[in-house]
């Protein structure tokens, strides 16, 4: 089944990935609804409807927390 890539920043210090872009990988097979491979009139229910879990592929480490937890931690 297809699935998403996200590339992105990982925080090593809380372990937080930030997501800076995304990009669909292709399985190519024909019983796959996501797939360019898979006809767009078909309306089977045997074939794939759901993505794959998306990948997380870190292509950058940041020692620092990310944004969100920064913000967390003077909030309080
Ligand atoms: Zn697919
Ligand atoms: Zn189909
Ligand atoms: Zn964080």
């Amino acid at each position: 089944m297809c699935y998403d890539i996200f590339d992105g920043r990982l925080h090593t210090t809380c372990g937080h990935f930030d997501p800076m872009s995304s990009s669909r990988r292709d399985c190519y097979r024909a019983n796959c609804a996501f797939s360019s491979r898979h006809d767009p009139r078909c309306r089977s229910a045997m074939c794939a409807q759901k993505l794959q879990p998306p990948l997380q592929n870190p292509i950058r480490m940041s020692p620092a927390k990310c944004s969100t937890c920064v913000q967390r931690s003077y909030s309080r």
